[in-house]
């Protein structure tokens, strides 16, 4: 996997570039778990780290690793309950109910620190996010000792439905004047990357994760990919017409065929579903995917590719002359999305950065 860090500066001040005529005052947060969507979280947040305002990952382990790394800007832990780690790496955890606060104030307290939190809402997610009189209970919160709220969040879950968002928005808004009505003034967000066309969305931050990576629909033509993905062939064989390719014999050839062979598998995130239905750049052009996707082999087509040799570049994702491959496309082909893609392909290559 070839991660081009330009790109992901460009996608960076492309959400900048949307975001600030609308609230000048509007910081980025920006999401890097999942290793940065399979990009490389440590090498994603070294490179956007004087921009941001944070840094969003899932779990307590990858914050630990960026801090391990070096990383010194804030890191917002969003989806755990660790409460030692959290105060030796000087991390901000996403509270999420009103027990993990107590734990956290009772630890902050026994350390005679302070600590910074987000508390997370519900508005429609169904996921986490206090849920009961989320009011109330920030309040109560508030309240604890050595516990300083920082911000409050929710999340979108259907950002492309409008009227959904609207309504998620409002309901957001209404903790937000209650909130602020205690005298409390953190910083809210709630715009992922989809959020983010919703001008009433964008509160005092948002929290763009595939956009930094070049997806998203609406604002696809701003955007730059940052992962590409090659191979190469290890073997080119010529067939006859009628033979079979792969497991369950799934593909026959129609004629007499040149079939390619590459090192790549379900067990490297090609996933199994793209039998038969994915295509590759070879030579500047596009070939099919033939039969079915093994653990650590794929066959490509190459009977219309002229010159084709051993070692020659495969591109699985990415670009080459007028040919594109985006993670979008394979997301059709396997019947998931983008995300999935990213995250399978980029956490199983060996990645180079340009
Ligand atoms: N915020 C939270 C809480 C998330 O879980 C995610 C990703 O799933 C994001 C922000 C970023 O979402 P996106 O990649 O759609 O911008």
């Amino acid at each position: 996997a070839e991660i081009d860090l330009k790109a992901l500066i460009h996608n960076f001040h492309t959400v900048k570039a949307i975001v600030k005529p609308i609230n000048p005052s509007c910081r980025i947060i920006a999401i890097v778990k999942a290793d940065a969507y399979g990009h490389g979280a440590v090498e994603v947040t070294r490179a956007l780290e004087k921009k941001c305002f944070a840094f969003g990952v899932a779990f307590f382990e990858e914050a630990a690793i960026l801090r391990e790394a070096g990383i010194k800007s804030k890191i917002i832990v969003l989806f755990d309950r660790e409460v030692e780690g959290i105060f030796k790496y000087n991390l901000t955890p996403v509270v999420f109910d009103f027990k993990q606060a107590q734990l956290l104030s009772k630890q902050a307290h026994k350390k005679a620190v302070n600590l910074s939190v987000h508390v997370k809402v519900e508005t429609g997610m169904g996921r986490l996010g206090i849920y009961n009189a989320p009011c109330e209970t920030i309040k109560k919160i508030a309240q604890l000792p050595n516990i300083k709220i920082e911000g409050v969040m929710s999340h979108l879950s259907e950002a492309e439905n409008k009227e959904w968002t609207t309504e998620q928005i409002r309901k957001f808004k209404e903790i937000q004047r209650c909130i602020v009505n205690l005298g409390i003034s953190p910083v809210f967000h709630i715009a992922n990357s989809q959020g983010i066309k919703y001008p009433e969305a964008l509160f005092d931050a948002v929290r763009p994760g595939l956009m930094l990576y070049g997806y998203g629909q609406n604002f696809e033509k701003e955007l730059k990919p940052c992962m590409k993905v090659k191979t190469k062939i290890i073997d080119i064989r010529r067939l006859p017409k009628g033979s079979p390719i792969s497991y369950g014999r799934t593909f026959i050839t129609k004629k007499n065929s040149v079939i390619g062979v590459i090192p790549v598998g379900y067990a490297d995130g090609y996933f199994r579903k793209l039998t038969n239905r994915a295509k590759v750049i070879v030579r500047g052009k596009k070939v099919p995917v033939v039969g079915t996707v093994c653990m650590d082999l794929t066959m490509i087509d190459l009977t219309d590719i002229r010159e084709v040799k051993v070692d020659d570049e495969v591109i699985l994702l990415g670009d080459l002359g007028n040919e594109k491959i985006t993670a979008q496309d394979i997301a059709e082909w396997a019947e998931t999305i983008p995300y999935e893609v990213l995250t399978s392909l980029g956490s199983h290559a060996k990645r180079k950065y340009i």
